[in-house]
């Protein structure tokens, strides 16, 4: 472990080129772990093969060194870590944590929450297509370093899917594995994955030996002219790494921070000069300027 102890990441789902939204979240994360003295990781989450893009894994990284993002050691691939998950799986089957699943999607339709319609058995004798987590009761808080005092209850989450249908690997199950096994002390990321703070909370709680702790920040998403997150879906462009200063310096901006004259903007934009832009960057970073709501993008023409 580093210095202070203090472990961010960055994990990037290669459905896509690095947009705007993406990059704003790993300059926050980068910038929070570099202040501190910190280690910063990059995990490709590529657990998806349907919903990724060829290529995009080693764009993403790219991009990511054109930035002057340099992570430290080697990135975890998540399609690398079949094992653990079904370890981590078996842990919580033999809890009494986990539990075959046999409803449909359209038997769940109209359902926000699961209705625990299998939670005690599967009735008759379907066979199980996902594998569901049993979140038990009580509720989850924590204080957001952005977003504030944050409480979900159980009961507005509902047991939810760990193993899909499909027979891959959720989310919500990956990355706390990778999360407790990378030794990450601190989530710094878009504020889109907030509800999904408390389903890895507990799922954290029943993984983790219980002397783990984590620091959450989830930082304001960015959404376009019509106010939809920026997205493959919502077709936002890539950034271009032949703009990378002006780029971080806009991300900078967005995130409240501190910035630099207009002299040495123009010098730093003129000279490419990204890793001038970034120590800086680090030395003033504040965590406490970044604002909890979402921001519009335009795209690079339109302040
Ligand atoms: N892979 C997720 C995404 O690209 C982010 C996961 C995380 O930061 O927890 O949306």
């Amino acid at each position: 472990m580093s210095a202070g102890g203090y472990v961010g990441r960055f994990a990037p789902s290669p459905t896509g080129r690095l947009h705007m939204g993406s990059l704003l979240s790993a300059v926050a994360s980068f910038c929070d772990a570099r202040h501190h003295g910190g280690r910063w990781l990059v995990r490709m989450e590529d657990l998806d093969p349907p919903r990724e893009v060829a290529g995009a894994a080693d764009d993403i990284l790219r991009t990511l060194e054109a930035f002057g993002l340099h992570w430290d050691g080697e990135v975890l691939y998540q399609s690398d870590r079949d094992e653990a998950y079904i370890e981590a799986l078996e842990k919580l089957v033999r809890m009494g944590r986990a539990y075959g699943c046999a409803c449909t999607r359209k038997e769940l339709e109209g359902h926000s929450v699961y209705p625990g319609n299998c939670s005690r058995g599967i009735v008759g004798g379907r066979p199980a297509r996902s594998v569901r987590f049993r979140i038990g009761g009580g509720a989850w808080s924590w204080i957001d370093a952005v977003q504030g005092q944050q409480r979900f209850d159980s009961g507005d989450i509902g047991d939810y899917v760990v193993r899909r249908a499909d027979g891959l690997w959720a989310y919500q199950l990956a990355v706390v594995v990778d999360d407790l096994d990378q030794g990450i002390t601190h989530v710094v990321r878009g504020a889109d994955l907030l509800d999904s703070t408390p389903k890895q909370m507990a799922l954290r709680e029943v993984l983790s030996s219980g002397s783990q702790t984590m620091c959450w920040a989830h930082a304001p998403m960015l959404v376009n002219a019509g106010g939809q997150k920026l997205s493959k879906q919502t077709f936002a462009a890539p950034v271009r790494p032949s703009k990378a200063p002006e780029l971080i310096l806009r991300a900078l901006e967005m995130l409240g921070q501190s910035m630099p004259t207009e002299e040495s903007r123009t010098d730093w934009v003129a000279n490419g000069d990204v890793a001038a832009v970034l120590d800086r960057a680090v030395a003033q970073w504040n965590l406490d300027a970044v604002s909890a709501s979402a921001i519009h993008w335009q795209g690079e023409g339109h302040p």
